[in-house]
């Protein structure tokens, strides 16, 4: 009221995250005369200030970058001489580029990766990917990135973008250790056939498998103004607007295929048809799986032998209780390991506020690259680039015991 022009702490004058937030506070004359005083080194130079935040190790996170390019993406002389030798060379003027040791062969290290193009500093990614997997589970947005690396929100966004093109890169390799592995341990496996028998011991030692779907961003009855839904039916309704207002899909479905203290694999479907979730089934696990679910997947039957489910609607015997106590577990059936899942990802979606359906499908593979790095470490990754199928690795990967946590390819440590 009554200031007719700009006011200078309403309105900063372009991006807040360009320029510090704060007025420069003036070095108290005791450190400004000593030697640590950054003035008054002769090798100071005050646009490195304004480029890079001052509280980050750009350092670390340059030479991270490169380690996660040099591991997940190497690359090799083309030069027939040369014998595919590794590139190495460093040029400290181009950390982008990267030379042939022999024939100085130069090319750049980020083309054909998810980085191609990218003009934004090298080590912005790899801070990217350090917080992502120190911070889970809960999740970076790009406005943090913004943020805290003082770049504006579409570049942040873009870098965000990066890194999960990454993810989608690598999580396949996830998916095929985990598929792998579950053929290894379920081989010839049969559970008894008898349904009403207990199968709490069976399973205990065993990767304890379940698939669910969930609703992410509902179609609330406000977003179709008070049109009722009527085309779909159960939770694929809530993802769809009512078709007066042209049926569009503004919610995310998604399909859980979890392991027990093991590996997570989302996947973004359109509907809960059986055509739709039955093949995604079957690439994921291997058909002697046991596998649990609720009753919304009748029609896995046939497929998988060792299919169990619980009904969750399951009526009481006696009249004084509507539903039955063991409706959620029964026999050592249960999904808990999807719905924990599903908690998991809706807290840490939370952040997000909402996405896309047309991009929610990198958000998920994102999300389960990191869970999934947490169980299998990264080393896993590079282990799997150059090694054929049959060799000695370790098949138990995602059992309670198994030290998947030492030694890993980036230096991250996780839970634990
Ligand atoms: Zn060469």
């Amino acid at each position: 009221m009554g200031f007719g022009g700009r006011d200078d702490y309403s309105s900063p004058p372009s991006n807040p995250n360009r320029t510090l937030p704060f007025p420069r506070i003036q070095p108290h004359p005791t450190i400004e005369n000593s030697s640590e005083n950054q003035t008054s080194d002769p090798s100071y130079k005050p646009h490195i200030l304004r480029n890079n935040p001052p509280n980050l190790n750009t350092q670390f996170f340059t030479a991270l970058t490169k380690k996660i390019l040099k591991d997940f993406y190497p690359k090799t002389c083309p030069n027939p001489k040369c014998e595919n030798r590794p590139l190495e060379k460093e040029i400290s003027t181009h950390p982008e580029l990267i030379r042939c040791s022999k024939c100085r062969y130069l090319t750049s290290r980020i083309s054909y990766t998810p980085l191609h193009h990218c003009k934004l500093p090298l080590w912005m990614f790899g801070y990217v990917f350090y917080e992502s997997l120190l911070q889970y589970p809960k999740v970076i947005t790009a406005t943090e990135i913004s943020k805290k690396l003082r770049i504006g929100t579409n570049a942040a966004s873009l870098l965000k973008r990066r890194f999960q093109l990454f993810c989608s890169d690598q999580l396949p390799k996830f998916k095929s250790l985990t598929y792998e592995s579950l053929s290894h341990q379920f081989k010839d496996f049969l559970l008894p056939p008898n349904e009403n028998k207990d199968i709490t011991k069976i399973m205990a030692k065993r990767p304890y498998v379940c698939v669910d779907t969930a609703v992410l961003y509902s179609a609330g009855e406000r977003a179709s103004q008070g049109r009722k839904r009527y085309s779909h039916r159960g939770q694929t309704s809530s993802i769809y607007l009512s078709e007066k207002l042209g049926g569009k899909q503004i919610g995310t479905l998604v399909q859980t295929i979890a392991i027990k203290n093991g590996p997570v694999f989302f996947t973004s479907v359109p509907n809960q048809k059986a055509e739709t979730l039955g093949p995604l089934i079957r690439e994921h696990l291997p058909t002697t799986t046991p596998l649990f679910t609720d009753q919304g997947y009748p029609w896995l039957w046939g497929v998988y032998r060792n299919h169990r489910s619980v009904n969750h609607s399951a009526h009481s015997k006696d009249n004084r209780f509507r539903w039955a106590r063991n409706r959620w577990s029964k026999n050592g059936v249960h999904n808990q390991v999807a719905e924990g899942n599903h908690r998991l990802l809706k807290t840490a979606f939370s952040s997000y506020g909402y996405i896309r359906p047309k991009y929610s499908q990198l958000y998920l593979d994102e999300f389960a690259f990191i869970k999934n790095a947490q169980v299998f470490g990264l080393d896993t990754l590079v282990d799997s680039v150059g090694e054929d199928e049959g060799s000695c690795r370790n098949r138990d990967l995602f059992s309670p015991r198994s030290g998947a946590t030492a030694g890993r390819t980036v230096g991250i440590r996780g839970k634990g």
